[in-house]
C-alpha cells in the first residue's frame, strides 16, 4: 500500500544511489556535483575579528578610511557586467585561451534580455533581409532553437524572434560553465583600479564577501552604464532616455495588433482582418494593452516605453520601479475586461528596471547618424547592426579616447544618441561584446594596448568565430 516516506526513509533512499525526479532517475552524484564534500552544516570555525572598516563622521562629513583590499583574483580579461555584451565578450575572449573573469551584479546572466524581460531580438537583418548578426549571437539563438518553448518566430525576416528569459538564462549559464570562464555573480563593480600611469588594472567589487579587488591585464566595461570607465576617469556623455518595466501576462490568448488604419486593436490575429502584430512595440500609455505572444503558451509580453528619466539617479529609478509595478497591476484589471482575457494574470514584472541609455563613451571614434545614413565603411569594422539599411560599427567606438587597458561594449559604447538608440539593441550588443572580448584577448597575447591591436588579426579572429563583417 502506498504511504508517505518519512524524512529518514527518504534520506536512506537517496543515499542508496539516486533520486526520482519527474519519472527519471537522476544520480545523486550529479545533483550534488557542485557541493564541497568537506562542507559542514552548522557552526563554523571562528574567524578573527577584522580591522574596523566603517566610515566615520568627521565634522559632519562622512569619511571612508584608507584601507588595503583583499585580492579576490588576478586575471587576464576582466569583464564587468553579464548582460548580452558581457557574456558575448567573456565567451569570445576565452576562446583565445586567455584567463577570463566575468562579474555580474545580479544572480543570473543575460542583463536586460533576461532580468529586464526584453524578449524581442532585433534588428537581425539588413536592408535586403539578409542576416547580418551572426557569430556568438547566432550561436545563442541556435541553442535556444533546441529548447522547447525557448524561442518563437525565428528566421522569418524582416520579423524578429521572441525568446524566453528562463531559457536564455539556462543557455548562458550552461555556456559559461562549459567555457571555464571564472564567474562571480551577486557581485557589484564599484570602482576602477588604476596604476601610477592612469591605466586601468582591474576593478573593485562589493559582495557578501565584502569589498574585494580583481586585478586584470585588460578590463571590458559591459555594465551598460559605463560604471567602470566613469570611475576610471574616461570622458563620456551623460544622457537621459525612456525608462520602462517589461512584464508578462499569463493565461491569455489574444494579442495587441495594429489595425488597418494603424489604430490599436486587441484580438486574435487570425480573426481580425488586416490586423498586424505589434511585436512588442513599447507601450506608451496603458489602455488594457495585452502584449504580444512569447514562446511560452498562453503567455504574452508587454514592452513598456516609460518616461524619460535619469537612469543613474537612484531616487528617480526607485520611484519608477514602484510606479511601474503599480501601473502594470492596474493595467491587468483593464486587460481582464477584454473578451478572451477574463482569466489572465500578471505572471511577472521584470526583476530589473528597463534603463535604456545613461553614459555614452567618448571614444577614439564616435559613430554618427550622418555616417550611418551615408553607409560609411570603416577599415576597422568589427561588425554590423541590422536595420534598413544595415550599418558598420568601427573598433574605435569601443576604445576610450584617452584611458588605457579598457574597452567598452554594449549600450555604453561611443555613438551619437540617435545611433545609440540602435547600437544599444541586443543583437548589436552581442556584436560589440564579441569584438571587445576578442580584442582584449589579443592585446594580452600580443602584449599591446587595446588601441594598438592588429585590426587584421581582430577581423580574422571575428570571422573565425562566425561574425559577419560584410
Ligand atoms: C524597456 C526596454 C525595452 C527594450 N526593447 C528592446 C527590444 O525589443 N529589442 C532589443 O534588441 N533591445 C531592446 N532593448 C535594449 C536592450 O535590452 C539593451 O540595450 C541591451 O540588453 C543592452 O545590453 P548590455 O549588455 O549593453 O547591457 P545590459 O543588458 O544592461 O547588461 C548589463 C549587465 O551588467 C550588470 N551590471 C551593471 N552594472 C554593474 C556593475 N557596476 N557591476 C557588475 N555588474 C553590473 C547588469 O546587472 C547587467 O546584467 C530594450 C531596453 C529596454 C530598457
Amino acid at each position: 500500500m502506498a504511504r508517505d516516506l518519512s524524512r529518514r526513509e527518504l534520506m536512506h533512499s537517496i543515499a542508496a544511489g539516486g533520486l526520482v525526479v519527474a519519472g527519471t532517475m537522476t544520480p545523486l552524484s550529479s545533483l550534488l556535483a557542485y557541493q564541497d564534500p568537506k562542507a559542514v552544516r552548522g557552526a563554523q570555525a571562528p574567524t578573527a575579528a577584522g580591522a574596523r572598516t566603517s566610515a566615520t563622521v568627521v565634522d559632519g562629513k562622512v569619511i571612508q578610511p584608507r584601507r588595503e583590499l583583499e585580492i579576490l583574483r588576478k586575471t587576464g580579461v576582466l569583464v564587468v557586467g553579464g548582460g548580452p555584451a558581457g557574456t558575448a565578450a567573456a565567451l569570445s575572449a576565452k576562446r583565445l585561451g586567455v584567463d577570463v573573469t566575468l562579474v555580474e551584479r545580479y544572480g543570473y546572466l543575460g542583463g536586460l534580455a533576461t532580468g529586464g524581460l526584453v524578449l524581442a531580438i532585433f534588428p537581425l537583418y539588413g536592408g535586403n533581409n539578409k542576416p547580418v548578426i551572426l557569430g556568438i549571437g547566432e550561436e545563442f539563438m541556435k541553442r535556444l532553437d533546441k529548447l522547447k518553448f525557448g524561442i518563437v518566430e525565428r528566421n522569418i525576416a524582416p520579423d524578429y524572434p521572441t525568446i524566453d528569459a528562463e531559457a536564455f538564462k539556462y543557455v548562458l549559464a550552461d555556456m559559461v560553465l562549459a567555457s571555464q570562464v571564472n564567474a562571480y555573480l551577486d557581485c557589484w563593480g564599484v570602482d576602477a583600479i588604476i596604476d601610477a600611469k592612469g591605466s586601468v588594472r582591474g576593478a573593485v567589487f562589493e559582495s557578501k564577501s565584502g569589498r574585494q579587488a580583481i586585478l586584470a591585464d585588460v578590463v571590458v566595461d559591459a555594465s551598460g552604464d559605463g560604471d567602470i570607465y566613469a570611475a576610471a576617469g574616461a570622458a563620456f556623455e551623460k544622457v537621459k532616455d525612456n525608462i520602462g518595466l517589461d512584464s508578462r501576462i499569463g493565461n491569455i490568448d489574444i494579442e495587441d495588433l495594429t489595425g488597418q488604419n494603424r489604430e490599436h486593436v486587441t484580438g486574435n490575429r487570425d480573426k481580425i482582418q488586416g490586423g498586424r502584430p505589434t511585436r512588442g512595440t513599447p507601450v506608451v500609455a496603458f489602455e488594457g494593452h495585452v502584449g504580444s505572444p512569447t514562446p511560452a503558451p498562453h503567455t504574452n509580453w508587454i514592452n513598456m516605453k516609460g518616461p524619460v528619466a535619469d537612469g543613474l539617479d537612484v531616487a528617480e529609478v526607485s520611484m519608477l520601479e514602484l510606479k511601474h509595478r503599480r501601473a502594470l497591476w492596474n493595467n491587468l484589471e483593464k486587460v481582464r475586461s477584454k473578451p478572451g482575457a477574463e482569466q489572465a494574470y500578471l505572471l511577472e514584472t521584470a526583476p530589473q528596471i528597463g534603463v535604456r541609455l545613461t553614459r555614452l563613451l567618448a571614444g577614439v571614434k564616435k559613430l554618427t547618424l550622418q555616417q550611418v545614413k551615408a553607409g560609411t565603411k570603416f577599415k576597422d569594422v568589427i561588425g554590423y547592426s541590422g536595420g534598413s539599411p544595415e550599418f558598420q560599427i568601427p573598433y574605435g567606438c569601443l576604445i576610450p579616447a584617452k584611458l588605457e587597458n579598457l574597452l567598452a561594449a554594449g549600450r555604453c559604447i561611443s555613438a551619437e544618441m540617435q545611433v545609440a538608440e540602435t547600437t544599444r539593441l541586443i543583437p548589436v550588443c552581442w556584436v560589440t561584446g564579441q569584438a571587445a572580448g576578442i580584442a582584449a584577448a589579443l592585446s594580452i597575447k600580443d602584449r599591446c594596448k587595446p588601441r594598438d591591436v592588429d585590426i587584421d588579426k581582430l577581423q580574422s579572429e571575428l570571422r573565425q568565430q562566425g561574425a559577419f563583417l560584410g
